[in-house]
């Protein structure tokens, strides 16, 4: 087992224009492990002067990247990619260290943040033009796509490297430059990406790394004019704001927000594989998804037995700290987090849900916090309504595919949902009736560097990963060609 202070890849400074740079005056925060609360690494707190520095430099840094081919840009990716898997174990020992998840899956995560650096490194040679027929028999009409510029990302704590690289790649791949803020819990998984994205020869000003004050960095960053787009991932909450931050320079934006996935379980499922889909989809990352499924809606028929052999399945989840062996549940991010789920609980339980599993604050303590599952779930609970972002599976009864429908799209949200049936028609009717960017159809696992991930109505704005992910990070330029 790795442990922090032996990994090659512990950066406390920024990385702005090739460079590790300290804050002014040596401004610092800590980072802190979830575990145990201890004090991992102080990382520095940037101002709004060096987050200009650093978009100056990503500016400058434009013309040449762009200039370059596709061909040379995708091999110095590649060069990124080779480098980030075979430091697998370092990067995840850090992730698992600062986020608290579970090694095995810290360690598929970095498979997974390094897979989109591959494949945009080879789509990036792949973003076409187009020729129109012309309205004119002297005049031709072409279409080439362009870089945005200089592309910001704030990226949230619960997918510390992968959330980086699914905006990274693209829009290095297709010729922007870009300055990253991680999340102020998460930031030592996105400084090592910068330190291997040295080593990979990505030149100077391309990429960069602030960490600090998300509310002062957010605004030097959304505020400035040389900030082209703005990709976020995080809150609906925080998005929105950052929305109307973007509006005065009329930045590009996409933006993947939260979620209140459905996890439908019709009754002529295959019970068993819905069962271990909805585990795997609930309590991955213990809950801290914005694609975990948020209410599991079960087909009157079927309801007890799936409950019976859900129940099973959960309660031999191994709750332990992530550098454990065999370790499925590691600690929740922080305090706020587990207030959360004890206050969704308790609602819950006053309006009538029966306690099945857990329920309270795991023996380990800190933020350790028991695998949870309430019965008898009915909309009226928040629970039906937030995004829980914790281990606690509300059940739903509902006797309809009319009804399992109309619950499952009564939300804003709209980004994930899942269904379980082995009828053909009736898999089409869902699948089309559902409104929701994606939707995992017989599986609870949908993410993948060749699908288009991301959500409609209040859960976001464009999509990431696959050819459509590259797309965010050009601007279309129509070309007409008169007197020819
Ligand atoms: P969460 O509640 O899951 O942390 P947030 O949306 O608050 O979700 O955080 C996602 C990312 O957005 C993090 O990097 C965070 O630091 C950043 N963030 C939070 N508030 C702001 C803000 N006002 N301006 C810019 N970034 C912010």
């Amino acid at each position: 087992m790795v442990k922090l202070t032996e990994t090659r890849l512990l950066r406390q400074q920024c990385y702005i224009n090739g460079e590790w740079q300290s804050a002014a005056a040596e401004a610092t925060f800590p980072v802190t492990n979830p575990a145990d609360g201890a004090v991992l690494a102080e990382v520095p707190d940037m101002g709004t002067e060096e987050v200009r520095a650093a978009v100056g430099a990503a500016q400058a840094a434009w013309s040449g990247w762009r200039g370059r081919t596709a061909g040379d840009r995708a091999a110095v990716l590649r060069r990124w990619y080779d480098l980030i898997m075979a430091n697998q174990e370092d990067l995840a020992a850090l992730m698992t260290a600062e986020q608290g998840k579970p090694l095995g899956e810290s360690r598929g995560e970095i498979a997974y943040a390094a897979s989109f650096v591959e494949w945009f490194a080879e789509e990036g040679k792949r973003i076409y033009g187009d020729t129109i027929p012309a309205h004119r028999a002297d005049t031709r009409i072409v279409v080439i796509k362009a870089p945005v510029g200089v592309c910001a990302a704030i990226t949230p704590w619960n997918f510390p490297s992968a959330m980086i690289t699914r905006k990274a790649a693209p829009a290095l791949a297709a010729g922007c430059t870009m300055v990253v803020k991680p999340a102020g819990q998460t930031p030592l998984s996105a400084l090592a990406l910068a330190e291997l994205a040295d080593q990979a020869g990505i030149p100077p000003g391309v990429f960069n790394v602030v960490t600090g004050d998300s509310a002062v960095i957010g605004k030097a960053l959304t505020d400035d004019p040389r900030v082209r787009k703005l990709s976020f991932t995080g809150s609906t909450e925080t998005g929105k704001l950052l929305m109307r931050a973007c509006a005065g320079t009329v930045k590009k934006i996409s933006l993947e927000l939260g979620g209140n996935a459905p996890f439908i379980v019709f009754d002529d499922a295959d019970l068993d594989r819905a069962v271990e889909g909805a585990v795997s989809c609930k309590y991955r990352n213990s809950g801290q998804t914005c694609v975990c499924a948020n209410r599991i809606l079960v087909q009157d028929a079927v309801y007890d037995a799936f409950v019976g052999k859900f129940t099973a399945a959960v309660k031999s989840l191994k709750v332990a700290d992530g550098f454990t062996e065999g370790a499925e549940q590691g600690p929740l991010i922080d305090m706020k987090a587990v207030e959360k789920s004890e206050r969704l609980i308790r609602d819950a339980l006053d309006k009538g849900a029966t306690l099945l599993l857990g329920g309270k604050r795991h023996a380990l303590g800190g933020t350790f916090f028991e695998p949870t599952i309430l019965g008898n779930a009915v909309p009226a609970m928040r629970i039906a309504a937030e995004e829980t972002f914790g281990p606690v599976a509300p059940v739903f009864r509902f006797r309809t595919e009319t009804a399992a429908v109309d619950l499952a799209n009564d939300t804003p949200y709209g980004l994930a949902a899942y269904f379980y049936s082995r009828d053909l028609g009736r898999v089409w009717r869902v699948a089309e009736s559902l409104e929701y960017g994606m939707v995992g159809i017989n599986t609870g696992i949908i993410s993948t560097a060749a699908a288009p991930f991301g959500g409609i109505k209040e859960s976001g704005i464009g999509r990431e990963g696959s050819h459509y992910g590259i797309d965010e990070y050009v601007e279309i330029k129509y070309l007409c060609m008169g007197d020819v």
